[in-house]
């Protein structure tokens, strides 16, 4: 793991509600031990506004505010484990920081990562909780992400957490060879969680299941 946690002023729920969401993950298929150890260590209720705190450790997403959602954490394993599966993570480029609980999963299973949002109240929130639990290896950036953030790629892995309508060329293009990028395509009820692969051979896209994002927004979406 790259970075510990600093829990010190969060306060932890109890160990058997945390252990009871990693059991579903589990049941859900995720097998990948690192992510389901960061998925018990991180407080997902720290992302959540107080009065919906209670439900953090259920398996659904729940509004931020803005008219956006923290993802199901099982989606959050599931994006994580596919973005994981090629081998060991350096540089990682998220987009839609959103609550940053995605980003401060993926801060604990790779070197660096890099996160944009377009809602500055969002990003400022997100910020303060990085900082209070110590994540020191995320770099964040308010801006449309739909064009990524080429001056600091390219990327060995990119996650995209709300859902473009199309590939996005520029992206791939942000892509280390052999890269990763997981991104919910399509819109509303339409949407295929798709893995796109950088090869040596071209650019290779995998359908992998149904999921529902809230929309991309931007000139690219
Ligand atoms: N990863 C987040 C979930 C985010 S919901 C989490 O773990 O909580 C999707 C987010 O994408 C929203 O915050 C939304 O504002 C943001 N978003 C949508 N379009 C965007 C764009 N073009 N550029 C950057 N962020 C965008």
């Amino acid at each position: 793991m790259s970075n510990e946690l600093n829990l010190n002023g969060v306060g932890m729920t109890s160990q058997r509600t945390r252990d009871r969401l990693v059991q579903r993950l589990r049941d859900q298929g995720i097998m990948d031990e690192r992510i389901l150890d960061v998925v018990t260590s991180t407080p997902r209720h720290a992302f959540i506004d107080e009065a919906l705190a209670h439900r953090a450790y259920e398996d659904i997403a729940l509004p931020i505010g803005f008219n956006q959602t923290i993802s199901q954490p099982y989606i959050v394993a599931r994006m994580t484990e596919v973005l994981l599966g090629g081998g060991p993570l350096g540089r990682v480029l998220e987009i839609g920081t959103g609550s940053g609980y995605q980003a401060a999963v993926l801060a604990q299973l790779v070197d660096r990562v890099y996160t944009v949002e377009r809602i500055s109240g969002l990003l400022e929130k997100a910020v303060s909780r990085f900082r209070l639990l110590g994540l020191r290896n995320i770099q964040y950036k308010h801006a449309d992400g739909g064009l990524g953030w080429p001056e600091r790629g390219p990327y060995d892995g990119i996650i995209i957490t709300a859902s473009p309508r199309r590939i996005p060329d520029e992206l791939i293009a942000q892509l280390t060879e052999g890269g990763r990028m997981v991104v919910p395509l399509g819109h509303g009820d339409q949407q295929q969680l798709t893995m796109i692969t950088n090869s040596a051979d071209g650019v290779i896209s995998e359908v992998l299941e149904a999921v529902k994002f809230v929309p991309l927004m931007g000139g690219k979406a």
